[in-house]
């Protein structure tokens, strides 16, 4: 059973998403300080937190950073529906995803599924050791799905990316991202596009969000090994070419 811990000071949403978390089967626990919410992640045994922006005690961009610091434990962000600075500063720190305020819940729990199944196909790489060079290799037998574009690789069916043999850990929306522009390779993608795609309806309008995505991407594969994955075509998007 997935432990999941609610991070929000709106009592009457926290208990809410509590209970619509235990009837899906989640152990559902909620705190309302920032601060404790920070000792609670580190210490717990959580598989995900649902961390409200507005907090007391610590915000929670803050209380991502810091629990970022010490665990890869998977994160979705509850921000307000026009606050895409959160957005961005949630992405850039860390978070694994955001869903706006107000929500359906089947949403959030949709959101919630995917994160986790995304966490779980992660090569298990102890956190705090990006120094070190990934000892974990491709080994099983690919699907039939899988895409091969200058030397990476990505599984949509089993989440993963590796690139020249080496797995590289992405946040679920990065590898999305990657996902769109590897299927429509050669084509270049508006961020819309690659919004609604990689994303879902909600991020129309937050299409610098895209640029976020990219920018970690880049980092992860292009400049981590050297290559040149994705390329901007100004004024329109980005594009991964085949050769
Ligand atoms: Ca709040």
């Amino acid at each position: 059973m997935s432990k999941i811990l609610i991070v929000e000071d709106e009592e009457r949403l926290a208990r809410f998403i509590e209970l619509e978390l235990s009837h899906e089967g989640y152990e559902a626990e909620k705190v309302a300080d920032g601060r404790i919410a920070v000792d609670m992640a580190l210490d717990g045994d959580y598989d995900l937190v649902l961390l409200d922006v507005m907090l007391p005690g610590l915000n929670g961009l803050e209380v991502l950073r810091r629990i970022r610091r010490e665990k890869d434990i998977a994160v979705i962000m509850l921000t307000a529906r026009d606050a895409v600075m959160d957005k961005v500063a949630g992405l850039d720190a860390g978070a694994d995803d955001y869903i706006t305020k107000p929500f359906a819940i089947e949403e959030l729990l949709a959101r919630i599924r995917v994160a986790l199944k995304h966490k779980e196909s992660l090569p298990q790489a102890p956190a705090l050791q990006e120094e070190e060079p990934p000892q974990t290799q491709p080994q099983a037998p690919q699907s039939a799905s899988v895409l091969q574009i200058r030397g990476v690789s990505l599984d949509p069916e089993r989440h993963t990316v590796a690139v020249q043999g080496t797995f590289v850990e992405l946040t679920l929306r990065e590898f999305e991202v990657l996902r769109v522009l590897m299927s429509h390779v050669n084509k270049v993608m508006s961020r819309d596009q690659l919004a609604q795609l990689a994303c879902g309806y909600d991020y129309v309008g937050d299409t610098n969000i895209i640029d976020v995505y990219v920018r970690h991407l880049r980092a992860k594969i292009d400049d981590r090994f050297g290559i040149k994955l994705i390329t901007t075509v100004r004024g329109v998007g980005y594009v991964v070419r085949e050769a």
